[in-house]
């Protein structure tokens, strides 16, 4: 049998399994790794772990977080730009969707993102974990189940016929979770024995991964070639933001100003999982498909585009609220619990969060393998109402972005601009959590929780 019987501990106070090595399941075990009397065994589907994906962005909050965790000093010099070095980012707000383009103004100044290469980031928390955890990629998970008392074990089921047994088993599988599938079965079996068939059938719905109706395409152009077709243009020195009718495209500088990154959006308003159900979530994709979106949008747009050689696309995939992150010794983290949007950069920075929750409950000595459960219910408490606020800001923020948040669409003739400065300072204050708030209080919060100085609720 493989698994977390090959303990690294002799008398572990908690045995821990995470399922799923992505930002989430690395995180939390980075952050579990200091701590010396658990068993934390981390699996994967992949057959190598730290792979290539889109980059990864954290927002001050999230930063603070992972600093509290330990990990800052690890990932720290894989930032694009040190974090101490970090100067803020002003962004123009434009309108792009007609042919003579729209007046521009600074509508949004962030405190610039902390940004990672995916793959060095995940290396720099594998190289924490190196020794202290049980790493095991390869193994796809299948099922799990649990009785109803603790501490008898949570059991694994691996596609490879191999099982294995843990305390407490933490879903970071990402936005097709089997955990969150098999979590809301066994919810469902629950609620129906108790005669609530219609909670039973949502919790199931629920469970299943939605296409958000945004698609996004990540491209970098070169900066001599866009200075060539457009020596003026104003994304060579000031990162833009440009809105349009079911789309959007933020281009900026990066690499000291040799190259420009772009990201377009493109929504269809209303779509729903089975217009996209055939599709891969992540594809290559050609020139032609961006420019046929942005078809009509103004010279400087078109410009930018035709720099493009080719792009990566995602079909952006959602999970709907969840009632709960988790059933008693098993919980759900990351993508799993609250795959969201990218219209906030957020969903990295609320695993990065879930984590410094979650990591705090665990180790807490008041968490063994009798009271996993209460901690459990603790995290829910905390992090659910805060990660679903998060998602659904950054579900409002699509629909400003694209001009499809309920009474407030522009005009596609006239210039509409009363309705664009609300649009802008709608997005602008959208943003303020991101950099103004820390997930600080939500910690005390959680341990109060714990240790039963308040109530536990949401
Ligand atoms: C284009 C784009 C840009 C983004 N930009 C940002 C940004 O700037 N900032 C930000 O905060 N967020 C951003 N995000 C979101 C962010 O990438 C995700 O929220 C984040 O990667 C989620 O991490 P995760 O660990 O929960 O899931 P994942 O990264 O999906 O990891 C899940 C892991 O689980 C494994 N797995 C799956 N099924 C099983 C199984 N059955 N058994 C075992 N293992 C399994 C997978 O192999 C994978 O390694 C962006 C997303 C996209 C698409």
């Amino acid at each position: 049998m493989i698994g977390i019987e090959d303990a690294l501990t002799p008398h572990p106070r908690l045995r821990v399994a995470i399922c799923g090595a992505g930002v989430a399941g690395l995180t939390l075990a980075a952050a579990l790794s200091r701590t010396s009397d658990f068993d934390v065994a981390l699996y994967d589907a992949a057959p190598e772990l730290a792979r290539a994906g889109p980059a990864v962005g954290l927002w001050p909050r999230a930063w603070q977080a992972a600093n509290a965790m330990g990990l800052a000093h690890a990932l720290a010099p894989a930032a694009i730009v040190p974090p101490d070095r970090l100067v803020p980012v002003a962004f123009d707000f434009r309108r792009g969707d007609r042919a003579h383009g729209g007046a521009a103004a600074p509508q949004l100044v962030t405190p610039g993102m902390i940004s990672f290469p995916r793959q060095d980031f995940q290396r720099a928390l594998l190289s924490l974990v190196a020794g202290s955890c049980g790493l095991h990629p390869g193994k796809r998970l299948v099922s799990f189940s649990q009785r109803t008392s603790a501490p008898e074990p949570v059991q694994l089921f691996f596609e490879d016929g191999s099982l294995a047994t843990c305390n407490v088993l933490v879903g970071a599988d990402g936005v097709d979770s089997t955990v969150r599938a098999c979590m809301a079965r066994a919810v469902a079996d629950e609620l129906t024995a108790a005669g609530e068939a219609p909670a039973a059938q949502a919790a199931l719905h629920a469970a299943r991964a939605q296409w958000s109706g945004t698609t996004v395409y990540q491209a970098t152009v070169a900066s001599d070639a866009l200075r060539e077709k457009s020596p003026e243009h104003r994304v060579l020195t000031t990162p833009q933001v440009y809105l349009g009718k079911d789309a959007e495209l933020t281009a900026y500088p990066i690499a000291r100003g040799s190259r420009v990154s772009i990201a377009a959006f493109v929504v269809r308003p209303g779509s729903s999982e089975e217009a996209r159900s055939d599709e891969p979530h992540e594809a290559d994709a050609p020139r032609e498909e961006l420019a046929l979106a942005f078809g009509g949008w103004e010279p400087e747009v078109q410009a930018l585009l035709d720099c493009v050689a080719s792009a990566r696309r995602w079909a952006v995939h959602t999970t709907a609220p969840l009632r709960s992150f988790a059933h008693r010794r098993v919980v759900l983290l990351g993508d799993a619990a609250h795959a969201m949007t990218p219209y906030q950069g957020a969903g990295a920075g609320q695993a990065v969060e879930d984590a410094y929750i979650l990591s705090a409950l665990l180790t807490h000595p008041a968490t063994t393998a009798h009271t996993a459960e209460r901690a459990a219910a603790v995290y829910d408490a905390v992090r659910r109402p805060e990660a679903q606020r998060v998602a659904e800001v950054s579900r409002e923020a699509g629909q400003l972005y694209t001009f499809n948040y309920p009474d407030l669409v522009p005009d596609p003739e006239s210039d509409g601009e009363e309705m664009l400065q609300e649009t802008y300072e709608r997005i602008r204050r959208g943003w303020e959590w991101a950099w103004e708030s820390s997930a600080r209080p939500d910690l005390e919060r959680a341990v109060a929780m714990l240790e039963g100085r308040v109530p536990i609720s949401t």
